[in-house]
């Protein structure tokens, strides 16, 4: 069934439909729970690069629904660290918490399709039940049978999942294979709104994608099963997803990921050894196998040096290199 969106809801769509066609339109999307520790911060570089090697736009998006998981003074913090490593946004950064009456017309328009449904089942039975059988745990769909009663029961609102059709999900990676999953078994019905009320990451981060004309995500590796999802709510809005890049993560010497709790990660900590801003860029860009470790580089002087082939050659290098 087709979705019948509000029209200005459709025309923002189509304008970022037509920009997506124009050109390289990117995204830096942290969540405002700390500040961005060195791992996010090599993600930040290296998604600017690519956007400027393209010639395109880059965009700074705040992703801070989740009130209770924001951090007071983050979205200042993350934006401050990015200027003072020469990484300038395109346009003013955007906050999600700004659009929830856009993602909420969204959600709107999806139920009316009848494409969502209650869910009630409890977080503790998803657990049990859901246990991982694959790469990640599935629902698997038993609330799609129940009545659509929308309102609390026993006290408790139910959480609304989309109805995803079964088949295959797929899209384009740039650093690594093709990717494909099976929406029954790899994805199942994702959340669209949580319970406790809040709108989910997957809603919004998928009808940002379409509005802002995203043409390509450049992220951590820890996101590429998220992207399955968000390319089922794409897939859902009749509209194809954008080309993606999931680059690896940066672990500690235990191979353990980094953590925002930890500030000694971040800025604050490599400026507390003496690193100036091509101090930093360098260690950056030199993690990722970018340049020689020890270089100095501003980020403008490193986009001079790169061309978009070496550097996306470079970064798939790196890639392999952190899955062998
Ligand atoms: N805000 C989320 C994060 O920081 C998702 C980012 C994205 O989709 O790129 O993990």
């Amino acid at each position: 069934m087709t979705v019948a969106l509000p029209a200005h809801i459709q025309s923002l769509i189509e304008t970022g439909q037509r920009r997506r066609r124009e050109g390289y339109r990117g995204r830096f999307a942290p969540s405002p729970t700390g500040a961005l520790h060195r791992g996010n911060l090599r993600t930040a570089l290296l998604s600017w690069l690519e956007a400027r090697l393209s010639g395109g736009a880059w965009l700074l998006r705040h992703d801070d629904l989740d009130t209770p998981r924001n951090r007071p003074g983050a979205i200042e913090a993350i934006e401050a660290d990015l200027l003072w490593l020469g990484l300038h946004w395109d346009g003013p950064a955007l906050r999600q918490s700004r659009r929830r009456g856009l993602y909420g017309s969204v959600l709107s328009a999806l139920r009316r399709a009848g494409l969502l449904y209650p869910c009630r089942c409890s977080r503790r039975l998803l657990a049990d039940v859901s246990a991982p059988h694959g790469r990640w745990p599935v629902y698997p769909g038993w609330c799609r049978q129940r009545a659509p009663v929308w309102g609390p029961e026993q006290g408790r609102l139910p959480s609304w999942r989309l109805r995803l059709p079964p088949g295959p999900l797929g899209w384009q990676e740039r650093y690594g294979p093709p990717g494909r999953c099976d929406a029954a078994t790899d994805v199942g019905d994702v959340v669209l709104r949580r319970a406790d009320g809040f709108l989910a990451y997957h809603l919004a981060t998928a009808v940002d994608e379409l509005t802002l004309g995203i043409s390509d995500v450049l992220r951590g590796a820890d996101l590429w099963p998220a992207t399955a999802a968000q390319v089922g709510v794409m897939a859902a809005l009749g509209f194809a997803p954008p080309r993606y890049g999931h680059v690896p993560l940066w672990c500690d010497e235990a191979g353990r990921r980094l953590s925002k709790r930890s500030a000694d990660e971040g800025l604050e900590g490599l400026r507390a050894r003496g690193l100036d801003a091509p101090g930093v860029i360098g260690a950056l860009a030199a993690s990722a196998g970018l340049v020689a470790a020890g270089a100095r580089i501003s980020a403008a002087e490193l986009c001079e040096e790169l061309t978009l082939e070496r550097f996306q050659q470079l970064l798939r290098r790196a890639a392999l290199a952190a899955k062998t």
